[in-house]
């Protein structure tokens, strides 16, 4: 027995006003098979100001990439070339930055 609990209200004009573009990522386009964790410049747009990893809503990564992806991340900041935190951040990229 399948019921269907989809409880979101339907619009009456159909289809949803908000169509996201589709994004391809950007791993799968450049056809990157292993992402490196040596590579900071690489894993840099995928980390927000807040040292957070992007999610895949928003990155467009696809699952595949995004895994191989957060395992680079974190493999990155275990060797200091990632921040972990914002305040990391702050104390390592911001010497001699008073603010
Ligand atoms: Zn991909």
């Amino acid at each position: 027995m399948t019921q269907s609990r989809d409880t979101r209200p339907r619009r009456p004009g159909g289809r949803s006003k908000y169509i996201p573009k589709r994004k391809v990522c950007f791993f799968c386009r450049d056809k990157v098979t292993y992402i490196d964790y040596k590579d900071p410049a690489l894993l840099r747009p995928y980390i927000s100001d807040r040292a957070k990893i992007t999610p895949r809503r928003k990155s467009g990564t696809c699952a595949k990439h995004q895994r191989s992806l957060t395992a680079a991340i974190k493999r990155a900041r275990h060797l200091a070339l990632l921040p972990f935190t914002q305040i990391h951040i702050r104390k390592t990229g911001g010497v001699g930055l008073k603010s």
